[in-house]
């Protein structure tokens, strides 16, 4: 079993407990492969399927740019909003009564991650509320402001899936989330709540199944984000909006902003976020198992995007291995992490989870020698 270890939170961090809302932005942006497909000022419902992506907003097409989308330099189109949320035809709500069902809604909305867990008959249902980050404040937010209606959802997943048992893993120093969910939780006898120790990776399926005393291969593993996408598309046939948390000890204020699809990162931090430190790092997704980007000028939001960290930039020096065993003691995989950094070889074990580089007291960068590109793998 793996040792997972507490990471600290950073105390300069002064978290806005609301959930924002920006859910009308005055572009968005939706990528393309051929762009003599679209003409300029032609209008676009809100919906509309372009290229396996669904217009949050209508309006016409502005122009294309080049994007950052799911990781990648994109072409978008621009699409400029009308404010009018026009939508040209609803999807019938559709009575969703088994997993086919189910399955064929989510594939409507592109949905593979979630199709792909739910795919064999299982045991257990977990949702996992536990954030593998402190500076990822989305699933705490998620569930404070949806716990009623997400939970009513959970137990009526449990009946599309012919499954028993849910547990809810929250994290036990989430306090509001346990006291509005033990508020509730009498409703509903298939429902279990777990709390897990605030551990990094805990909530990483293989360490979650090991903390909860239950078979991987007997469970569904999604988390709370997940269960609010499929509340949305019960709710509205619809899915074009989520969640992004902004923060850091570089700016004023940390939050978590709902928001739609493909709206440009810039024109969120435009609107919400005051840098307060004159000299800062940005990180796309975390500080351990993200990666820091130059600027955010050309990202927008999409599922890939879940948060941002900007904090003050800390000059550090890497210096000789001088070979504590530190990295290899403290790497999950059980990974002889010393040995791939020497050796310059990358590990297929590894998760990218960053551990080796946070306890490496030479600041050497070993997750980046042993993980490789990120891209090319399985994302945390
Ligand atoms: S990043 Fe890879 S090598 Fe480093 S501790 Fe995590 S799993 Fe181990
Ligand atoms: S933690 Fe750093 S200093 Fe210690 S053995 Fe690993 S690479 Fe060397």
């Amino acid at each position: 079993m793996a040792n997972l270890i507490k990471i600290p939170e950073n105390e300069n961090i002064n978290l806005d407990t609301m959930l924002n809302l920006y859910l009308d932005p005055l572009y968005i942006y939706m990528p393309i492969t051929k762009k003599d497909n679209y003409k300029l000022n032609n209008y676009l419902y809100k919906n509309t399927n372009i290229e396996n992506n669904k217009t949050s907003i209508s309006g016409k097409i502005n122009g294309a740019k080049k994007v950052i989308f799911n990781n990648k330099e994109v072409v978008a189109l621009e699409i400029k909003n009308d404010f009018k949320e026009n939508v040209k035809e609803r999807i019938n709500k559709i009575n969703i009564k088994n997993k086919e069902d189910l399955e064929n809604i989510l594939k409507l909305y592109n949905l593979t991650n979630i199709i792909d867990k739910i795919d064999n008959k299982k045991e257990y249902l977990v949702i996992t509320c536990a954030l593998d980050s402190s500076y990822n404040y989305n699933e705490v937010i998620i569930l404070n402001n949806y716990y009623r209606k997400l939970c009513k959802l959970i137990n009526d997943l449990l009946k599309i899936l012919n499954i028993n048992q849910a547990i809810l893993a929250i994290k036990n120093t989430s306090y509001t989330n346990i006291k509005n969910i033990k508020s509730i939780i009498g409703t509903y006898p298939n429902i279990q709540v777990k709390l897990l120790m605030d551990n990094y990776l805990v909530s990483y399926d293989k360490f979650l199944c090991q903390e909860l005393n239950i078979s991987l291969d007997k469970t569904i593993i999604l988390n709370i984000t997940d269960i609010y996408k499929i509340y949305t598309i019960f709710k509205t046939n619809m899915l074009n909006e989520t969640f992004l948390s902004i923060s850091g000890d570089a700016i004023q204020k940390s939050m978590v902003i709902k928001t739609k699809l493909g709206t440009s990162i810039k024109e969120i931090l435009d609107k919400f976020i005051t840098i307060t430190e004159p000299d800062y790092t940005i990180y796309i997704n975390g500080i351990l198992k993200g990666r820091e980007v130059p600027n955010l000028d050309d990202y927008i939001v999409c599922d890939d995007l879940k948060y941002i960290v900007i904090n003050k930039r800390q000059i550090i020096k890497e210096e000789e291995c001088f070979n504590c065993g530190a990295c290899y003691k403290v790497c999950p995989s059980n990974i002889n992490v010393l040995k791939c950094y020497l050796e310059n070889k990358k590990n297929n074990k590894c998760i990218g989870c960053g551990l080796c580089n946070y306890v490496c007291p030479a600041n050497i960068k070993l997750k980046e020698k042993i993980y490789g590109d990120i891209d090319e793998k399985k994302k945390l």
